[in-house]
């Protein structure tokens, strides 16, 4: 199926930023009974498909809650420009090395470099290793405690990052929206606005904030993301796979064009040949669309 986008007029795009202003937009979850389903069902996914990572094995048997956080917080950096394959024997070496926050403040910035070799964009190695040295000169050894204070804190942690460590060491119920969320979020509430602007922005953290299952945040926001990495992928999305699809309204979308479409094709071939012609629904694949 082609994409069903359209360049937008700035007054479409105005429209629509206006209605994600609105908190009673259809872009929202305003339905409680909706939430808890969507959570229900993302987590339940989650459960039978995560890949079994090694930051994610620390974040749910590691007792120390400062460990805990060093950890995610190391898997967070290595992991913003570089792809989960790579990043697994890289955080392995390194977790062996420098297993504490006090580990890591001691070592060089030299040692550091070597271990980061082969990772790319070097200054976040070398951010680590900052952060490290201010946590054990100024906080006492500490690691921050909430997503505020990684935020403040911690150099090279930004929002979306100190929200994936907020939740997943710490237990916060904070959304973290990153390039998968966003992707995810936008077919689900069918939200066609350019997703870079300010307002997208804040509505988007607004809807992830709503929807973060309080029992399990960080699980529900690793399986948002692994949800968009996996199966809300950027092209050809495995729709039929999906567990969310009974939330997504581009899904929906693209389904009631789909069904319009095949009755217009029936009645024309019913016209044609003037008589009745089987059901063709059935032939019909949701396999692509591009919002
Ligand atoms: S139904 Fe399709 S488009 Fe919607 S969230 Fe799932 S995979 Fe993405």
């Amino acid at each position: 199926m082609k994409s069903s986008h359209k360049k937008k007029t700035k007054a479409t795009i105005k429209e629509e930023e206006t209605s994600l202003s609105e908190p009673s937009s259809c872009h929202f979850f305003n339905d409680l009974p909706e939430i808890s389903a969507y959570r229900s069902h993302l987590l339940q996914w989650y459960d039978q498909n995560k890949r079994e990572l090694p930051w994610r094995t620390v974040a749910m048997t590691e007792p120390d809650v400062n460990i805990r956080t060093y950890a995610v917080w190391v898997s967070e950096i290595m992991l913003q420009q570089t792809q989960v394959a790579t990043v697994i024997d890289y955080y392995d070496k390194w977790m062996k090395r420098w297993p504490t926050v006090e580990n890591l403040a001691a070592a060089t910035l030299e040692e550091v470099n070597q271990m980061w070799a082969g990772l790319g964009y070097y200054s976040r190695g070398r951010r680590l290793h900052e952060g490290a040295k201010k946590v054990v000169s100024d906080l006492n050894g500490q690691m921050p405690r909430c997503t505020e204070g990684l935020l403040k804190l911690l150099p090279g942690v930004g929002r979306y990052t100190a929200g994936a460590i907020g939740s997943i060491a710490l237990g916060q119920v904070t959304g973290a929206v990153d390039g998968n969320v966003i992707r995810v979020l936008c077919r689900v509430r069918a939200i066609g606005a350019d997703s870079t602007g300010p307002v997208v922005t804040e509505a988007l953290w607004k809807i992830a904030n709503t929807i973060v299952d309080t029992e399990r945040p960080g699980d529900f926001n690793q399986a948002m993301m692994e949800l968009g990495a996996r199966v809300c992928t950027p092209k050809s999305p495995l729709c039929s796979q999906c567990p969310i699809q009974t939330h997504c309204h581009a899904f929906r979308k693209v389904s009631i064009k789909q069904e319009q479409d095949s009755k217009r094709l029936q009645s024309k071939l019913a016209s044609k040949l003037n008589t009745s012609v089987p059901e063709i629904e059935n032939c019909c694949k949701f396999s692509k669309f591009i919002l």
